[in-house]
C-alpha cells in the first residue's frame, strides 16, 4: 500500500561538507540494510530529502524493520505515491489514504503542503484548503485543528504527489562510516554486544577480537561470540572479528602468577593484544562492555590497572550502566537470548575464588615479571594465531 519510505535524520552538527559525508553514509547503510531484503530498492537523495523507494512487491514488516537498524535514522514515514498532481487526483488521494491508514477517523488535523514545482498552478496554503475540504466532506467526524492537530497530513508535489502522516521512530546515531574504525573485545556475555552497538551508533566501524581457550572454552562457545557478530551487524555494518588463541598465555599466568591476581593480569595481555590488532588494522580506540563495580575486575582499582597497558583510547560505554540498563538494551537490540546461552567464556574458567578487588599496580607489575620468559613468544604466537571471520557482509 505503500510505495516510499522518507527518511528523516538529525541535521544537528550536519553542516557544509559534513552533510554530504553524513548523507552519503547514510544512503550506504540504508542500502546495506535492504540489500538481504528481496526486490531492488532504490534510495536517493532528491532536493535534500532522502527516499527509499520499494520495489513493486515487498514486505512492509521486514522492511520497517530494516530501516530500524540504521544509525542516522531518527524517524522515518511510510509514503503514498500518486503520478496525478491535478488538484482532483490529490484530492481524491488524500481520502483514500486516510481511509485506507486509519481505523477511526474521528481526529483533529492539518495539512501541510510543500511544492517542487512553484509553478504549481496553486499555492501550497491552496493546496492545504482543497485538500483539507475533500478530507472534512469525506470523514465529517474529523477536524481542522491548524495549531496542535492530532495528525499532520503531509502532501508533497514533486514529479509525483507524496503523501504521509506516520511517523516511524528510528534508532538515531550517525551513520556507520562518519566516524573511523574501533577495535571492539567481544566476549559471549551480555555486555561488549551492547558496548558495540553503543559506539557503532555514533558512526564508529567495528573490527572485534574474541579471545577463545580451546580446549577449556567450546566451539559452541566460538560460535555464540560469532552469532552475536552477526547480531551486532545488522546494526554496525561488516565486522572483521579476529579469533585468538589465549589458552597457552592464560595457563602460563596461571602457572606463574598469583591466583587471585589472575584475572586482572589476563585482562591486562588482552587489552595489550587486542590494541596491537587494533593498532595493525587502523583502529583508533579500543571498546570494552565494562561498568563501574559490576564485577572484581572492573573496580576502579582493576580498570586503573587494565587501562594501564593501554596507548589507545580505550571507550567503555556502559560504565554508568546498571547490569539491568545493560539487560533491557540487549533485549531491545536483539542480542539478550544469544547472551544468555551457557556456554563458558574463557574468563570464567580460570577465575580465582576471591580475586583481588583493589589490584595494587606495582605488585601486578612484579607478579608480571614471572612472566618474562615466554611471554613475548606466546604473544607472538597468540597474535599468529588470529582466525579472521568476516560477519555481515
Ligand atoms: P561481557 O558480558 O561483555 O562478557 P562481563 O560482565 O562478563 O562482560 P568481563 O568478563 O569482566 O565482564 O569482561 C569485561 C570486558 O572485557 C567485556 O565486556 C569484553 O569487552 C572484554 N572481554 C572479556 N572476555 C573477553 C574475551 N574472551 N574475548 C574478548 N573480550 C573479552
Ligand atoms: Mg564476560
Amino acid at each position: 500500500m505503500f510505495h516510499s519510505f522518507l527518511i528523516k535524520y538529525a541535521e544537528i552538527g550536519v553542516k557544509g561538507k559534513n552533510r554530504y559525508l553524513f548523507e552519503d553514509a547514510l544512503i550506504r547503510q540504508i542500502k546495506y540494510a535492504l540489500k538481504k531484503l528481496p526486490g531492488h530498492y532504490s534510495v536517493t537523495k532528491t532536493n535534500g530529502r532522502i527516499y527509499v523507494a520499494c520495489p513493486e512487491e515487498y514486505d512492509y514488516d521486514d522492511t520497517v524493520d530494516a530501516l530500524r537498524h540504521v544509525f542516522g535514522i531518527s524517524a522515518f514515514c511510510p509514503v503514498v505515491c500518486t503520478d496525478d498532481r491535478s488538484i482532483e487526483g490529490i484530492r481524491a488521494e488524500a481520502v483514500k489514504y486516510i481511509e485506507n491508514n486509519y481505523d477511526r477517523k474521528d481526529f483533529s488535523f492539518k495539512v501541510d503542503t510543500r511544492r517542487a514545482y512553484k509553478s504549481y498552478p496553486l499555492t501550497s496554503m491552496e493546496v492545504d484548503a482543497e485538500v483539507g475540504e475533500a478530507i472534512l466532506q469525506a470523514f465529517p467526524e474529523s477536524h481542522v485543528d491548524v495549531h496542535h492537530p492530532e495528525e499532520m497530513i503531509h502532501v508533497e508535489i514533486r514529479e509525483q504527489t507524496n503523501i504521509y502522516s506516520r511517523i516511524l521512530k528510528g534508532p538515531g546515531g550517525m551513520p556507520v562510516g562518519t566516524n573511523g574504525k574501533a577495535m571492539l573485545l567481544l566476549s559471549g556475555g551480555i555486555d561488549s554486544p551492547v558496548a558495540g552497538y553503543m559506539i557503532a551508533k555514533r558512526g564508529v566501524i567495528l573490527d572485534a577480537v574474541y579471545f577463545h581457550a580451546p580446549p577449556y572454552t567450546s566451539d559452541r562457545a566460538k560460535q555464540k561470540v560469532i552469532d552475536l557478530a552477526e547480531q551486532v551487524a545488522r546494526f554496525a555494518g561488516p565486522i572483521w572479528l579476529h579469533i585468538i588463541n589465549f589458552t597457552d598465555i592464560q595457563l602460563y599466568i596461571y602457572e606463574k602468577c598469583p591466583h587471585d591476581e589472575l584475572t586482572i593480569i589476563m585482562r591486562r595481555y588482552m587489552m595489550k593484544i587486542a590494541e596491537l590488532i587494533a593498532k595493525r588494522n587502523k583502529c583508533l580506540g579500543l571498546v570494552t562492555g565494562e561498568s563501574i563495580g559490576q564485577v572484581a575486575s572492573q573496580t576502579m582499582k582493576s580498570l586503573y590497572a587494565t587501562n594501564e597497558v593501554c596507548t589507545l583510547p580505550v571507550y567503555r560505554p556502559l560504565i554508568g550502566f546498571d547490569k539491568q540498563e545493560i539487560i533491557d538494551r540487549s533485549e531491545e537490540i536483539g542480542t539478550y537470548e544469544t547472551s544468555i546461552l551457557p556456554y563458558e567464556d574463557c574468563c570464567t574458567i580460570f577465575v580465582a575464588k576471591h580475586p583481588v578487588t583493589k589490584p595494587n599496580l606495582q605488585i601486578i607489575k612484579r607478579s608480571e615479571t614471572n612472566l618474562s620468559e615466554k611471554i613475548d613468544e606466546l604473544m607472538e604466537a597468540a597474535l599468529a594465531s588470529d582466525e579472521l571471520i568476516v560477519v555481515g557482509k
